[in-house]
């Protein structure tokens, strides 16, 4: 199964992606990750891309491209994928069509995650995710049973340094004006699906699983080494065509309205560092059960 999923920043594309290679035994791959990996290991990429990403902008064509042709050869990609955080713009998605065209695998769905701009906010600064493991937690709405540890592995939970609240507004709008436009294109393709992504993580869950109902990978002609005789071919099966495409929403609210709704996070966010002074955005200094 081949999917995309799209949706602003703090959507949850990353945990529903987490999900979703369960189901199908596929792997995620996350620009997002792929990059703060480079970063974390101090490659020349990393450092170029870190001061990018820091800033809340988004790295060169190129080298996220480059990335992701690389990713998707490699053999445990065979089955399929999940692209998280890939494309984000209208250029990467022309790029990942002819990559994707010419090694027969065409997208089977499209999951654009729909929330609105406040849920987004909170969910960005609360975000902590595990160093060791990858597993994500929020401080709001899914808190790990010891502060700083990861539950799964025991790992230290690290706030992101692009999660505060002047990068996530520029991330905001970054989404608004160049990612938002994949909408459209893949509307126009028919592989588009809304998900609503406010609740609870089990029943956004339940949404992704309604939304993929009744999807089977796209199957690509394959040339049979030997011309089959009077049987036809699998290849002239007639696709499945999927219906379930929806009006996506406008777009996130104006820029003006954004502002007051992240001036009232930050009362909020201070009020609850008060509380738990870890979590500042340093790694936390507090000994878990690996580290
Ligand atoms: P989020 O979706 O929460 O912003 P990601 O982990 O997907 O988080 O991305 C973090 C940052 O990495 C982005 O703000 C951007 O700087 C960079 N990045 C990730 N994916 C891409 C991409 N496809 N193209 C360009 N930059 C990217
Ligand atoms: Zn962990």
């Amino acid at each position: 199964m081949k999917l995309v999923l799209i949706g602003a920043p703090g959507s949850g594309k990353g945990t529903q992606a987490k999900y979703l290679t369960e189901k199908y035994h596929i792997p995620q791959i996350s620009t997002g990750d792929l990059l703060r990996a480079a970063v974390a290991a101090q490659t020349p990429l990393g450092r170029q891309a870190k001061a990018i990403m820091d800033a809340g902008q988004l790295v060169p064509n190129d080298i996220v491209i480059g990335m992701i042709r690389e990713r998707i050869a490699r053999p445990d990609a065979d089955q399929g994928f999940v692209l998280d955080g890939f494309p984000r713009n209208i250029a990467q998605a022309v790029a990942l069509d002819d990559i994707l065209d010419k090694m027969g695998k065409p997208i089977d769905a499209v999951l654009q995650f729909d929330v609105d701009a406040e849920m987004l906010i909170q969910r960005m600064t609360g975000r902590l995710t595990c160093l060791a493991c990858g597993a994500l937690f929020n401080l709001f709405t899914q808190p790990p049973a010891v502060d700083d540890c990861c539950d799964e592995c025991g790992g230290p939970l690290r706030h992101r340094s692009d999660d505060n609240e002047e990068t996530i507004e520029r991330r905001l709008s970054v989404f608004e004006t160049l990612t938002q436009p994949l909408s459209d294109y893949y509307k126009q393709k028919g592989i588009l699906h809304m998900v609503e992504a406010h609740g609870d993580i089990a029943e956004v869950t339940k949404r992704v699983k309604s939304a993929l109902r009744g999807l089977r990978p796209k199957r690509t002609p394959v040339k049979p080494m030997i011309e089959p005789v009077t049987t036809p071919s699998k290849s002239a099966k007639p696709e499945i065509k999927h219906t379930r495409v929806s009006e996506p929403k406008p777009k996130l609210r104006p820029r003006k309205k954004l502002k007051s709704i992240t001036g009232n996070t930050r009362v909020k966010k201070l009020e609850i560092e008060k509380e738990l002074p870890k979590v500042t955005g340093k790694k936390t200094t507090r000994a878990c059960l690996l580290y």
